[in-house]
Formats: C-alpha cells, structure tokens, sequence
C-alpha cells in the first residue's frame, strides 16, 4: 500500500480523508496544527490523538519531506538548493533575500516543455509532474535552513523550473497550504505564480477567487520576436493571450505584472518599449524588466538598454520597474543548477 504523504494534502482533502477513517472532520485541522504550527515529524508527537488511531496514521499515512543533494550560499545570502525529490529526481529552489522577506523561488516541474529559447530549464525536458507534498517540501526545507538565523519564509513565487499551469490542480493546493492560516499563513498577497501564459487557465485562475499574484512571462512586445523565442506564442498568440489578461483583470479585479526579460538586439530596442506600451495599454499591468541571466548553451547577450527601457516606458506611462539579481556569483539562472548536476550525473 502507497503510505500518503500529509505535506501534500490540502486541507478540505484532508478532512474527506479523516471523514473516510470515520473520524470527526476536525481531526483534520487538528493534524494540520500538528503539522505546520508545532512542526511534528511524527504521529508518536500527537499527543492529544488517540493512540489506536495514532497507530491507524503510521500505518497509511507519512511526513516526508526533500533532503539536500547541493546548496550554494551567495555572497549576497542567497540560499540555492537541488532537492532529492521522489525517484531520486531533483529538483532546484532558491531563498532570496529581499529588504521586505525572504522569498522562496519554488519549481513546479521535473524539467520543462516550454523550451524557451533564453531559459536553461528547458534544456531538460519535463520528465514530470512535481507532487504538492514536493512543493511543499522546498519550503520546508528552506524553512528549515532559515531556522537557523531565527527567519522563515515569508513569500513565495512560483517562478523556479516548470510551467505551473502545466501542473494546475498541484500547484493550486500547492497554494492554498501556502496560504492556510493553520499551515504556511503566508498572505495571498505574498504569493506570485508565474506562468508563459495559457489563455483557458488564466482564465480558471481568474475564477479561482484567490487573491493570489499572477505574473505573466511576456517577453516580446510582438508575435513575431515572442513565437522565436517563446515557442509556445505559436499556439496561444498574443490576440489569444491579451484578451485572457484583460478577462482575468475584469474577473478577479486584480493587475498582472508582466515579466519582461530584456535581450540584447532582441527584444531591447526603443522601438520595442514603444510597441510594448501599445500592446499592454488598457490594462492596470505593470512591467517588471528582467536584466538577463546568461545560459552559457543559449547564446543570448545581456541588455545594455536596461535604464533606457525603463525611462522610455516610465514616460510612455507605463508602471515598471527593474528586478532586483541575486546570487549572480551561483548558478542563479532558472534551471542552470540542475542542467549542470544532471548532466554530470544521469548521463
Ligand atoms: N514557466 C513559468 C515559470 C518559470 S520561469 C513562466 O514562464 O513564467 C520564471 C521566470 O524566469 C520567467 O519569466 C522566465 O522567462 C525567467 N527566466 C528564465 N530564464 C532566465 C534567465 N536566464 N535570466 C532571467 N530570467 C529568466
């Protein structure tokens, strides 16, 4: 029999679980304060649960979290991890530290199929699927590790390896355990999912009534520049990916922050900030310009034009801003950590 892993169940799917023992539905937020309020890593802990059915969970259920394969500390206090996941897959997630929290940079995938031409995590194809309780388990593992200094983490993007919208269902109680007052009670607010952008789940997520952040990787202020190298804007093209925006704004009432990588003689002209103006006009977004992280096998170039884009669409009136780089001195890239370990070791 497959044991179930409790850091990967959300908890409406916990009190059906307790309801099919025949317990009371509380037992659930009971385990749940277990869990994550007094940390217990074992059912003997749970004092206050009797001790048959204490012997019921330790027959069918486990607490099983990720152990660390490599980390990498960066000057500037970045924490990068590869996490040995279930079938001894890995798995990469990062601890930045903002002046605001410390964010935890969260993979969805076991590799990726968007094979964005700039991205390293799509030298690897997606292999699976992460769990929930995987997700979950980063966190805990970075909690842990934070620990040490009296921290904890406090946001949380899931911008590591991976489409999330490719892995839906998991991300979303991914989420929600994120967001539990009786678990992680990390604010919605503080919460980031970021995805290529497929039009039908942006829209799902729209009507989700989470108040929980949602980035969108745009990277090209046309169809032309963004199908050469973002392969997915061939099925979803930007007349398909702008209406779900302008959808998801109008439903959930909340603005999306496009991301916008910035390649030299690419995507980097003033040309480009101008078309990129046009293209988002009308909708609250803003624009988070992203210097570009080198992938050694990609060839791309990092911009030169970083301020200039910024000044060109501030005075556009375009809301923007430039993201913040850490751990430049660590395999800091998305996917460049687990390229590099996989490489050496699977073949
Ligand atoms: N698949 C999702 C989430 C993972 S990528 C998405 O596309 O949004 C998270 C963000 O990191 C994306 O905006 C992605 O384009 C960006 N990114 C990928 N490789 C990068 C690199 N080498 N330098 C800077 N940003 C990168």
């Amino acid at each position: 029999m497959v044991m179930i892993n409790l850091y990967g169940v959300e908890l409406h799917k916990l009190e059906e679980l307790m309801i099919g023992e025949e317990q009371k539905k509380f037992r659930a937020t009971q385990l749940f304060t277990w869990i994550y309020e007094k940390k217990a890593t074992g059912f003997d802990e749970m004092t206050d649960i009797s001790l048959k059915f204490r012997e019921v969970l330790k027959e069918k259920y486990c607490l099983i979290k990720p152990t660390i394969y490599t980390k990498q500390v960066s000057t500037d206090g970045t924490i990068k991890c590869l996490l040995n996941v279930k079938n001894d897959d890995k798995v990469e997630t990062v601890i930045m530290r903002y002046n605001y929290g410390n964010v935890i940079c969260i993979s969805s995938q076991v590799g990726c199929n968007m094979a964005c031409t700039f991205c390293a995590s799509g030298l690897l194809k997606r292999k699976r699927n992460l769990d929930v309780e995987e997700m979950v388990g980063q966190v805990l593992v970075m909690n842990d590790l934070l620990s040490e200094e009296n921290q904890r983490v406090t946001h949380v993007v899931v911008m590591g390896t991976g489409e999330p919208f490719d892995n839906y269902e998991n991300v979303l109680d991914f989420v929600r355990i994120m967001n539990h007052p009786k678990a992680f009670a990390i604010g919605a607010r503080h919460i980031t999912v970021s995805t290529c952008g497929i039009p039908d789940k942006i829209l799902r997520y729209a009507n989700e009534g989470l108040q929980i952040n949602l980035a969108i990787s745009l990277h090209a202020p046309n169809d032309e520049i963004r199908s050469k190298i973002m392969p997915i804007n061939r099925a979803y093209p930007l007349d398909k990916l702008m209406p779900a925006v302008r959808e998801y704004e109008r439903i959930a009432k909340r603005r999306v922050t496009f991301e916008y990588i910035l390649l030299k003689d690419v995507n980097d002209r003033m040309e480009h900030a101008e078309e990129l103006a046009r293209l988002i006009k009308g909708t609250l977004a803003y624009v988070n310009l992203i210097p570009y992280n080198p992938v050694d096998e990609h060839g791309y170039k990092r911009s030169n034009n970083v301020h200039a884009f910024l000044d060109k669409l501030t005075k556009l009136g375009v809301t923007a801003t430039i993201r913040k780089e850490f751990g430049t001195d660590i395999d800091a890239a998305c996917g460049q950590l687990r390229a590099k370990h996989v490489e050496i070791h699977e073949n």
